[in-house]
């Protein structure tokens, strides 16, 4: 842990659930013994936020996996920080592999986001990583640094290293590998932001990460914590996650 403040662990639960298997998730996650010293956020989809924030204890808090780029209105499909900060979502992740790839979100839209999110006191996971080409071809720092250019204000952010070859394939980056880019990054933001920015911001890890490989993760300098993904869905194995804190 070098960040400042809490370990941190995120459950991403993408585009999964039902009103049944969110129930059963939820007091799962109501049930859990949770350590003191983590800070613990899950993100369901959309349409289910209202219904886990009304079941879910306070001791966890909620995100969005996505918001608009701006304010609400004629803008089909979309919501709003807004409406997220209405029903009592604290986060927002954004700038994941899955909406940078899959959708084709670019760094200035991503960076848009997060400076509107951040002006409605929407907190937010930022992330960053490079595909397992750009990796192979030596240029996972550049990757990482270009995209961390998008983010202007560091306050109430948290960062996640996701490399993308390491999302939902199993293959979990080494723990060596993970403090290289955290470090790298934890250095970036020495140099180009603020000391202060460097010492103090959390730069967590995701990517395969599950109850049998955070241990040895999170016992890394600079990882301060997780964003998980299909871990998350299991109660038991996200909670086994949040209590690796060291
Ligand atoms: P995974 O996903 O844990 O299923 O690899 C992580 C993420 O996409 O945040």
């Amino acid at each position: 842990m070098a960040g400042s403040g809490k370990f941190f662990v995120g459950g991403n639960w993408k585009c999964n659930g039902t009103k049944e298997s969110i129930t059963k998730l939820v007091s799962d996650l109501n049930a859990a013994t949770l350590e003191s010293d983590v800070d613990v956020v899950v993100a369901p989809p959309f349409i289910y936020i209202d219904q886990v924030k009304s079941s879910l204890t306070d001791r966890i808090e909620v995100s969005a996996q996505n918001t608009w780029i701006g304010k609400g209105g004629a803008f089909t499909g979309e919501i709003s920080a807004e409406q997220l900060v209405d029903i009592g979502c604290q986060w927002v992740i954004l700038g994941h592999s899955e909406r940078r790839h899959v959708i084709g979100e670019d760094d200035q839209f991503i960076g848009k986001k997060a400076a509107y999110a951040l002006s409605q006191n929407l907190k937010v996971m930022a992330c960053i990583g490079e595909l397992l080409e750009e990796r192979e071809a030596g240029k996972t720092f550049d990757v990482c640094f270009k995209q961390m250019k998008a983010f202007a204000d560091w306050k109430n952010v948290v960062i996640a290293y996701e490399p993308v070859w390491a999302i939902g394939t199993g293959k979990v980056a080494s723990p060596e590998q993970a403090q290289e880019v955290h470090a790298a990054v934890r250095d970036w933001l020495k140099t180009n932001v603020s000391a202060d920015v460097a010492s103090t911001v959390r730069i967590i890890y995701g990517g395969s990460v599950n109850a049998a490989n955070c241990a040895e993760l999170a016992k890394k300098e600079d990882i301060d914590g997780f964003l998980v993904g299909g871990a998350s869905l299991k109660g038991p194995d996200f909670a086994t996650i949040c209590n690796s804190v060291t």
